[in-house]
């Protein structure tokens, strides 16, 4: 019999599976596993989402005027080249569709954002993944893959789950030895946790080429991920190709207000960044101190090894966590069975998880 069958390809994607948010019988539970801010959402939007209930009958402003004028302001760019979106998920779907068809391909790393493969074969696409040097973008393998099928390259910096990044002058490098008509995505979701001098967030980039796009986000340092909330720096060429076909009306009004004012609460974004910096750095430590191995994290999450002994691999620590209220994230879809991705939490949820692993690990 005859059923409606969506376009190949689309029946091989596995859905992406967000980190889980369940910890049955666990008193106090510390959700580790999104990369959520740690100190919630900005007071400040929390305010203006409130205020903006009262116009919920009212459409946006289709073209997120405010919201697009005042990141101009602050990063120094061309407002007519920001797009924003529902979530920069929303801008990268936006890209794939416009730009990857039938046959044709994206590059990205091996253990990089699982978003872009997904986003690539729901267009018919075939992602290719170029291999990592110690879990760390190689822009020689990634120049490897590309060839006349390539469309897009993605890369993700810092990576999500590695937590690495390359810096300014490797990502140029990537950008110089590709074909002008193959487009270069920089996810910058973590840029506001960079600190050091020789990364860049792509923006300049953008303003130097043609084919270089940078995607930020509100979901990590702003603590808006509920919100949906995120926004790309395009060439003209590509800004005028994603509003074409965008929604008319693609990111809500509360949005748009909770973005302005996150945008504006310069104390709380610097408090963040000082909390995660600390608190990175005590976990880190502790996790050294147990003879564990990490990934040194650049971003609001570390990526830790676990044996492969039974009770103590990465599964069944996994387990065991939940089950003490400490909800971590698997990442064996990133082809990282033996790591676990753990989302730096609030200070109890941090010495929490640390108590529970001193159980396991703390006699070796
Ligand atoms: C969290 C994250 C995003 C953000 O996605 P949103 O749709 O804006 O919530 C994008 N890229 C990477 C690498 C991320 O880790």
């Amino acid at each position: 019999m005859a059923s409606p069958t969506p376009r190949p390809g689309i029946l091989d994607i596995k859905p992406y599976v967000p980190g889980s948010s369940e910890a049955p019988g666990a008193t106090r539970i510390f959700k580790m596993s999104s990369n959520e801010s740690a100190l919630g959402p900005s007071p400040k939007a929390m305010e203006a989402f409130e205020a903006a209930s009262r116009d919920l009958h009212l459409y946006p402003d289709g073209a997120s005027t405010a919201l697009r004028e005042q990141l101009a302001e602050i990063y120094d760019l061309d407002a007519g080249r920001i797009v924003c979106g529902a979530g920069s998920d929303e801008l990268l779907q936006l890209l794939t569709k416009a730009y990857v068809g039938e046959g044709d391909n994206i590059v990205q790393t091996d253990h990089g954002f699982l978003v872009y493969a997904l986003a690539a074969m729901g267009n018919g696409g075939e992602p290719r993944f170029a291999p990592e040097k110690n879990l760390t973008a190689d822009v020689d393998e990634m120049l490897k893959l590309v060839d006349d099928k390539t469309r897009i390259v993605f890369l993700a910096n810092p990576n999500n789950p590695t937590g690495t990044y390359i810096p300014d002058s490797e990502v140029r490098r990537l950008r110089e030895n590709l074909r002008e008509d193959v487009i270069l995505v920089i996810d910058s979701a973590y840029a506001e946790y960079m600190e050091e001098p020789d990364y860049a967030d792509g923006a300049a980039m953008v303003d130097d080429f043609d084919n270089v796009v940078m995607t930020r986000t509100f979901s990590k340092i702003y603590g808006l991920g509920g919100m949906r909330l995120g926004w790309a720096y395009f060439p003209a060429a590509i800004a005028d190709v994603i509003n074409r076909i965008r929604g008319p009306f693609n990111v809500s009004a509360p949005a748009i207000a909770a973005g302005v004012a996150a945008l504006e609460d310069t104390d709380f974004v610097a408090k963040n960044l000082e909390f995660n910096r600390r608190e990175r750095d005590w976990l880190q430590q502790q996790l050294g101190g147990l003879g564990l191995d990490f990934v040194p994290s650049y971003g609001n999450f570390i990526l830790v090894k676990f044996p492969v002994t039974p009770g103590k691999n990465a599964n069944d620590i996994q387990s065991y966590l939940r089950a003490g209220g400490v909800i971590v994230r698997e990442v064996g879809a990133y082809k990282l069975g033996e790591y676990l991705r753990i989302s730096i939490g609030e200070e109890d949820g941090n010495r929490k998880l640390i108590e529970l692993l001193r159980e396991k690990f703390g006699n070796e």
